[in-house]
């Protein structure tokens, strides 16, 4: 993988263009994506995103998103323009395999393929040039110096700006977590003076949830949640039941993980859903406990020191079973 810095030159020659992120686009993966399909169709390129999959409606409101594609539910078409495509940008992933079932269609694609994220340990042959900068408080930060180093920051719009600060927004917890530097305040201060309304994307983001997803989250706090005290660890689990009597839809589960480490003293916690097609595991950490080793090493997964995900094909009580069984090994390292 070339430095990103390598493509610049190129990138005024009008393309087809295709941008794609992970699997359940959050707010960040929409942002970014969103953000570089704006700008790249301000240069002129004829522009796609494709994401694998569906994605939570509270993200509907972003500039573009009736635009993006759904993988699943447009198969053909999705295709036939990623064949077609000149460019392939992938954002906030590093892994081919976290698009799901786009991994082959990506993998088969001939054209450039460029990488911006910021996460561990990046599929760098994957690549011909790319970005991946693990100091970075986000994927949008990195698309926003993208915009800037290569000498476009006179295309940045309001579009652009509402994309990047919901991203940088949802990434850095609000803006609280340490890769929150100063580079963050000077680029939402400067994307502030070009023009967007940081309430109403607080709004859209936290505030736009159906009374269903609250009383999940109650029940979920009172029946499902184990306190492990002597390995200063949180656990919390979702039975199918559960998604399926509070009608849970994609997106009403992020963020459920957070309330764990709101207990005094707790300095891991970690949630598995069961989903149709797999267990998924959030893990989210404070101090020296490393989520994303944590998470490689024991559930195929992955992500950051302090917040990162992983699966399990075994059932609900397995996966929990094995989270019990691993967890002893850290009794030292969690104290
Ligand atoms: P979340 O718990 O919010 O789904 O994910 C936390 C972080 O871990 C995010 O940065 C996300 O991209 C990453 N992540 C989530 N699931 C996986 C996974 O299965 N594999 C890898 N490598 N990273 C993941």
């Amino acid at each position: 993988m070339k430095p990103i810095t390598e493509f610049y030159p190129h990138l005024t020659e009008s393309k087809k263009v295709v941008i794609t992120t992970h699997q359940k686009p959050d707010g960040h993966a929409m942002g970014s994506s969103l953000a570089l399909f704006h700008f790249l169709k301000s240069l002129g390129h004829q522009v796609t995103v494709i994401s694998p999959t569906n994605w939570a409606d509270f993200l509907d409101w972003m500039p573009g998103a009736d635009q993006v594609i759904d993988y699943e539910m447009s198969r053909d078409k999705a295709k036939k323009i990623i064949k077609e495509a000149g460019i392939l940008f992938c954002l906030d992933f590093n892994i081919l395999h976290r698009t799901k079932n786009l991994e082959k269609p990506l993998e088969e694609a001939d054209c450039i393929k460029i990488l911006i994220d910021h996460h561990q340990q990046p599929q760098e042959e994957a690549f011909d040039y790319g970005i991946s900068d693990v100091g970075k408080s986000s994927t949008c930060e990195i698309v926003y110096d993208f915009i800037v180093q290569s000498g476009h920051s006179d295309k940045l719009n309001t579009d652009m700006a509402t994309c990047l600060y919901t991203g940088v927004m949802t990434d850095t917890g609000s803006f609280r977590f340490p890769s929150t530097k100063p580079s963050v305040h000077r680029m939402i201060a400067h994307l502030k003076e070009i023009g967007f309304d940081h309430t109403i994307i607080h709004e859209n983001i936290y505030d736009n949830f159906l009374e269903n997803r609250l009383r999940f989250i109650g029940n979920a706090l009172l029946n499902r949640m184990d306190v492990l005290y002597e390995y200063n660890t949180a656990l919390m689990y979702i039975p199918k039941s559960d998604i399926l009597k509070y009608d849970i839809k994609t997106g009403d589960t992020e963020g459920l993980v957070n309330y764990l480490l709101t207990i005094q003293g707790i300095k891991f916690g970690a949630i598995v859903i069961d989903r149709d097609e797999e267990r998924k595991w959030s893990f989210r950490s404070k101090g020296n406990f490393d989520v994303n080793t944590f998470a490689r090493l024991h559930f195929e997964g992955g992500g950051h020191f302090h917040a990162a995900g992983g699966r399990s094909s075994d059932s609900l009580d397995q996966t929990v079973k094995k989270f019990y069984q691993v967890i002893k090994q850290y009794e030292n390292q969690l104290q």
